[in-house]
């Protein structure tokens, strides 16, 4: 969500007259986009303003900016603490930077804009890093509350777009060229809900699949398990557009820390969840957020994880330790873990997760998958890149004509992260995202 709100404050810039640049010493306006999620996100962002001050004293002229959750947790208080700071845009307000801009040159001021109001422009994305895959904002903020969670507090109430716009921009899409589109939200699939849109998530899903010709895969994130819906479900199977992933947060698997984080469901929900997709689309792969050390977390509870996650066998996991965010209620409940606990169980869960990724691609080696070729691999050039319907990242042999080219793949190699192969004959045919014995 935090690259493609780069991107749109990129493509706003670039719509302004400006252009962008690697060279920060030549750069009129310096943007950072900040992420709260966790303290560490938080503690990159103030290192690198330190490490700003400097070019900025040398270049007073130049432009700072801060955006993004950070901007919009501390407000005010980040241009008090950091005086080189000149403009703090908050989240609901992108479309607003060419205006603060120019008000800041004028004023020979800082300027902070949080306001939640939405800004009332919508502004469509036009400056993308992919030219094969977009992302696409369905959705803004989060009704959810999880009891750890910033997002609420700095992204505000869910609000969905018009699943028109949604269309007109997919299309837009299609006709540049891309071929895969993933639509972002805190939880998609609540899309609609306590609007005036008609369509629900699987609905919206439907449409895009059946209207966006050109566009040969679609993918979303993130759910949350207590909104899947079978309808969903149907959808997933159905679909042929729809990439047979779902990242499925489960973030803990002991029901007492489930339902102190607030996230209104159980374990034997979210197990039996994971089943009923199995069954409904079988090569689907399924990914997840895990948290160690939530406040309270006993070893019979993070035993409890490390069980779900062995059940569940997710394809990754991504896994955090527990960062107290400031006005969430898990902050200030008591029992904190201390950190190196927390980092014991990260670790353990790691390690668990690790064994079972890398078993699960290894199960790959001689199967075949088509692959939507989306560039070239940096570290050698002999290599192109691209993902499976699951999502796996596969390097193979190739040419960088091949990027945004549909092509099939049979893996010969593997990691935890990616899986390597070789191009097979019948390039650009569809194989119904099915993996094919060789
Ligand atoms: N909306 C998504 C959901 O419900 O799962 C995820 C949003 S959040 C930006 C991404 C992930 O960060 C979460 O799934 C959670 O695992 C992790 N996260 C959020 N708050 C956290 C915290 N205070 N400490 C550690 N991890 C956190
Ligand atoms: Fe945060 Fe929970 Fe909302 Fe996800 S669903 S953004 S974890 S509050």
């Amino acid at each position: 969500m935090n690259k493609c709100d780069s991107e749109v404050l990129a493509s706003i810039l670039v719509e302004h007259g400006y252009v962008h640049t690697e060279d920060i010493d030549s750069a009129d306006v310096v943007l950072l986009n900040t992420c709260s999620v966790r303290d560490t996100a938080e503690r990159k962002v103030i290192g690198k303003l330190g490490r700003l001050k400097h070019l900025k004293q040398d270049r007073p002229d130049m432009i700072l900016g801060v955006c993004g959750c950070m901007a919009q947790s501390w407000g005010d208080q980040l241009s008090d603490k950091f005086p080189h700071v000149d403009i703090v845009l908050g989240t609901s307000r992108l479309p607003e930077l060419p205006r603060l801009i120019k008000r800041c040159r004028e004023l020979g001021s800082a300027v902070v804009d949080i306001s939640e109001t939405p800004s009332e422009d919508e502004f469509l994305n036009k400056s993308r890093e992919s030219s094969v895959t977009a992302w696409i904002n369905i959705m803004h903020g989060c009704n959810n509350f999880c009891s750890y969670c910033i997002v609420p507090y700095v992204r505000g109430r869910e609000r969905s777009r018009s699943s028109s716009s949604i269309l007109r921009e997919v299309k837009s899409l299609a006709e540049a060229g891309y071929k895969e589109v993933t639509l972002l939200g805190q939880n998609v699939n609540s899309y609609g809900l306590g609007s005036d849109e008609s369509l629900d998530f699987a609905g919206l899903l439907a449409l895009i699949d059946r209207e966006a010709e050109g566009i040969e895969r679609i993918r979303f994130t993130t759910s949350h398990p207590k909104d899947v819906s079978p309808r969903l479900m149907d959808a997933l199977a159905n679909l042929p557009k729809v990439c047979k992933h779902f990242h499925l947060p489960a973030q803990a698997g002991s029901n007492n820390v489930l339902a102190r984080m607030n996230r209104g469901y159980t374990r034997e929900y979210y197990m039996d969840l994971a089943q009923k997709l199995r069954e409904r689309v079988p090569d689907i792969s399924i990914t997840t957020d895990l948290i160690t050390g939530f406040p309270g977390e006993t070893e019979e509870d993070f035993a409890d994880t490390l069980d779900l996650v062995r059940q569940v066998q997710f394809d990754i996991g991504f896994c955090f330790r527990y960062s107290p965010r400031r006005d969430t209620p898990a902050a200030s409940m008591e029992d904190q873990i201390p950190e190196d606990v927390k980092l014991r169980r990260l670790h353990e869960l790691l390690k668990v997760q690790d064994e079972i990724s890398m078993a699960k691609n290894e199960a790959l080696i001689g199967t075949r998958h088509e692959v939507l070729v989306e560039g070239c691999n940096p570290r050698d050039e002999s290599q192109i890149t691209g993902r499976t319907s699951t999502n796996k990242i596969v390097f193979f042999p190739g040419h960088a004509g091949l990027i945004g080219q549909l092509v099939t793949i049979a893996i010969t190699d593997t990691g935890n992260w990616s899986l390597r192969g070789e191009q097979c004959e019948l390039e650009g045919t569809r194989i119904e995202h099915t993996a094919s014995l060789l």
